[in-house]
């Protein structure tokens, strides 16, 4: 069966295992970060877990663009979108991270899922999706969800510096950060990467798009939770009006 035939019922399974992820991480803790234990086999440096996870995301729709059918304006503004994101967490934030180690099985399903997802998304963009005309780059969908983009993005960034702020080369251990959205929410670093993927959604205007943002709420909703709680375990005097990761909500 040609790929392209694989692409609706791939994206069914894809929602599907998206709700699955969202109830088996509300039980389970991914096992990396604070919430690293024994039992998840062997692991690698930080750094490399990152790279090795994170690279197919941004190489493989740079592939599918320049080999693909439909190399348009509008497709080459998408991939700019993408590859702002993932060009700086692929090859920047892993060297960025400091020090830790991260299990070979979540470096390899984090790749996995990068593959499927890139193939996703732009197996749409370049192939079977429509083709979109110029306009496409003044139509409210595209223009609100760039503008929710970038806001994720910069959200997302700055939340991150925050964190690697608080560590000195070689420390290790956990501080309460201050500052930017923090003020409001435990994890903005999650807040800030979920508006960026609800922007991709909209500006796509696309299932598959769709697809991305509720996976990325499915695995960074109940980890922002388990984040909070380790917080207020951690810490006594831990600011309470801090939410998980939605200002007043979660
Ligand atoms: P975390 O917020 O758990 O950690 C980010 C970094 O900051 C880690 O190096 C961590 O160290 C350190 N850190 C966290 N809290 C503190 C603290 N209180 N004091 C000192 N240092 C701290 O984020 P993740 O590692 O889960 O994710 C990193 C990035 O990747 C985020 O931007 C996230 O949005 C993105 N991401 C996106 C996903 C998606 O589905 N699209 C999935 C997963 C991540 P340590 O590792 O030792 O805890």
């Amino acid at each position: 069966m040609p790929l392209a035939e694989l692409h609706t019922p791939l994206l069914v399974a894809g929602f599907v295992t998206a709700a699955v992820v969202a109830v088996y991480l509300s039980f389970v803790s991914a096992p990396y970060g604070r919430h690293a234990r024994a039992g998840w086999g062997p692991t690698v440096p930080a750094s490399l877990g990152w790279l090795g996870m994170e690279a197919p995301a941004a190489v493989l729709p740079l592939v599918m663009v320049a080999f693909g059918e439909r190399r348009d304006v509008v497709t080459f503004v998408l991939l700019a979108l993408w590859e702002l994101h993932y060009a700086h967490r692929a090859f920047v934030y892993p060297w960025t991270v400091r020090g830790g180690r991260l299990p070979v099985t979540v470096a390899a399903f984090g790749a996995a899922f990068n593959v499927f997802n890139g193939w996703l998304n732009f197996g749409w963009l370049t192939a079977l999706g429509p083709a979109r005309s110029l306009d496409w780059l003044l139509d409210p969908r595209f223009l609100v969800g760039a503008a929710l983009f970038g806001v994720g993005f910069v959200v997302n960034r700055q939340s991150d510096a925050i964190l690697r702020s608080l560590r000195a080369p070689g420390e290790t251990g956990y501080k309460i950060p201050h500052g930017g959205l923090y003020r409001w929410v435990s994890c903005p670093n999650y807040l800030g990467e979920a508006i960026t993927w609800a922007g991709w959604a909209l500006a796509t205007w696309s299932l598959p798009g769709l697809f991305f943002f509720l996976f990325t709420l499915a695995n960074l909703l109940p980890r922002a939770r388990s984040h909070h709680a380790d917080y207020r375990r951690r810490f006594p005097d831990y600011p309470p009006e801090r939410r998980a990761m939605v200002p007043y909500l979660v």
